[in-house]
């Protein structure tokens, strides 16, 4: 530690870097990284791009990328004044807590939630309150509609849905029942994984002025090596948005993130086969982890929170370790004798089970 650090910077934990070990062979179900590969049509397009020297590569990309915000615009039937995009949805989330989550009132999201929230609360000095899950690990919106902040204000609230780590889905009927009963803040609804088994958000965009929804093509479009996400809310978020970005990084997306990205959205079919081919995965591997003795966690995302009445899970992925199968176990309370284990391919999810099987005895 520097003299020089500030006490921001002493507070913050780095992200886990054995995550993304760099041994080869493992059966990596930890990151909810998609088991197929990208649409074709991605390859295409950033072999186009490339051309044969590389020779566009000297140009600098369009610092709005608007080949890409006219994808997402013409997908979800909004406007491309609509759309923001980033470098991955890490990044985007990055802007809106800098451009419409700080300010004087603290910000609601659950106790249980996407462990860069409230990294991003101390990078950017924004206050918050924790709600607790209810008992089955469901976000109850009554929680978020007339929760006084201190001085009975709140400066917005954020949740994603499908939520992480424990993957279960608020119903769209509840989500809109937050962003109504809250118009005085911005709701963002981070929904990484809503592609695998919930109903997006974006086309109540079009009645709520204070709803941002933020999506990723890491996990359903199978991107996370290319970063790239983006939030969809009403021109004046967008635009908070926009003006953070040109004083921070005012290109965000290189040539090739951006024709993949419009080549990937726009292949609706290979999109939905992948999911659905997913999907199925997840309720075979559920299945199977049941009948093992696990309790699985009803899922609409890319990945199952499941935990073993009689063993620790620690060791559980301790001993999966061994066996060069890798899942995720977070030490905290409530959750720590969980497991979340990416959906992987059905080979992969096949090896798992064997595993568990072998490691239970
Ligand atoms: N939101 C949630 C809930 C996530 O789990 C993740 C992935 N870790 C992200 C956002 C960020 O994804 P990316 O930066 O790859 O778009």
């Amino acid at each position: 530690m520097s003299r020089f650090w500030s006490q921001v910077v002493r507070d913050l934990t780095p992200y886990v870097p054995g995550e993304q070990p760099k041994i080869a062979n493992l059966i990596k179900l930890n990151t909810n990284e998609h088991p197929f590969p990208p649409s074709p049509a991605v390859v295409a397009a950033i072999q186009a791009e490339l051309g044969d020297d590389g020779a566009r590569l000297r140009l600098y990309p369009d610092p709005n990328a608007d080949l890409l915000k006219n994808a997402v615009a013409r997908r979800y039937a909004v406007t491309a004044a609509e759309v923001f995009v980033g470098n991955g949805s890490d990044e985007v989330l990055a802007h809106v807590f800098m451009a419409l989550l700080k300010h004087d009132a603290p910000i609601l999201f659950p106790d249980i939630t996407y462990s860069f929230y409230p990294v991003y609360c101390g990078l950017y000095g924004v206050d918050s309150i924790t709600i607790p899950l209810a008992a089955d690990f469901s976000i109850d919106p009554a929680d978020y509609c007339g929760q006084p902040g201190k001085n009975g204000k709140i400066g917005g609230i954020i949740f994603p849905n499908p939520n992480a780590p424990t993957g279960r889905l608020m119903a769209l009927d509840a989500v809109e029942q937050i962003v109504r009963a809250n118009p005085d803040c911005v709701v963002v609804v981070d929904e990484a994984y809503v592609d695998f088994g919930g109903d997006t958000a974006i086309p109540l965009t079009q009645k709520y002025d204070n709803l941002l929804v933020i999506h990723t093509l890491s996990k359903s479009r199978s991107l996370a090596g290319l970063r790239v996400g983006y939030a969809v809310g009403h021109p004046a978020l967008i635009e908070a948005l926009e003006r953070v970005k040109n004083s921070f990084n005012s290109y965000p997306l290189d040539r090739l993130a951006i024709v993949g990205a419009v080549a990937a959205i726009e292949d609706e079919t290979h999109f939905q086969t992948c999911c659905q081919a997913v999907i199925a995965t997840r309720t075979q591997l559920s299945a199977d982890l049941a009948a093992l003795g696990f309790e699985v966690l009803p899922s609409a995302a890319n990945f199952i929170f499941a935990r073993h009445p009689q063993r620790d899970a620690a060791e559980l992925a301790r001993a999966l370790r061994e066996r060069s199968i890798i899942v995720r176990h977070f030490k905290l309370p409530r959750i720590d004798q969980f497991l979340r284990i990416t959906i992987g391919s059905d080979a992969d999810c096949q090896a798992l089970t064997d595993g568990l099987r072998d490691i239970l005895g």
